[in-house]
């Protein structure tokens, strides 16, 4: 696999926890992604709770963050697929609560569509809990069309744990 690109490229990714403490893990994750090899941490969103969206347990906390990253798409992913498993992610089925998920949402303006990794996500404009904490850290990529197909996906601001 190629690991690293000439020119870092910006790369967004969706944060999501609903096991343990969820809060907790998100923050983590924040502050392990700026640690990941030729990557930055550009901005965080704030903070959000959404009930499960086509998934199950309790509800999740959300949020987006931006990246510069010099590693590729595949790398980038299986980076994030690591830290989720270093939260203690399982997968006993489909949808079901997790530690941590991190989900790459778009990568520069690349699009990928392998077996392993699709870019931009696949549903990335059908969920309040990406396209909130997105306009966030990247109003422009967000329109009033977005906002008002997801107007009625419970969603709330964590007010007292935000940055
Ligand atoms: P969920 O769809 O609930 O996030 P998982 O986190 O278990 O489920 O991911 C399932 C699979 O989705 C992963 O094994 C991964 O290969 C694949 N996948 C495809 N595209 C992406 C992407 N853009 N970001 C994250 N995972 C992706
Ligand atoms: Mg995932």
């Amino acid at each position: 696999m190629q690991t690293l690109v000439r020119e870092p490229v910006t790369a967004w990714v969706a944060l999501g926890a609903n096991l343990g403490d969820a809060r907790q893990a998100v923050l983590q994750a924040f502050e392990a992604l700026d640690k990941l090899p030729g990557t930055r941490l550009i901005a965080r969103s704030r903070l959000y709770r959404s009930a499960p969206h086509q998934a199950q347990g309790p509800d999740f906390v959300n949020a987006v963050a931006q990246l510069d990253t010099s590693l590729s798409a595949p790398a980038l992913l299986e980076a994030l697929q690591a830290l989720e498993s270093e939260a203690g992610r399982e997968r006993p089925y489909v949808n079901a609560p997790r530690t941590l998920d991190l989900d790459l949402i778009l990568y520069g303006q690349s699009r990928i569509d392998s077996p392993r990794l699709q870019v931009p996500h696949p549903r990335w404009r059908e969920r309040a809990f990406v396209l909130l904490p997105l306009s966030d850290v990247c109003p422009a990529s967000v329109s009033p069309e977005d906002r008002a197909r997801v107007a009625d996906q419970p969603i709330d601001l964590l007010f007292e744990d935000s940055p």
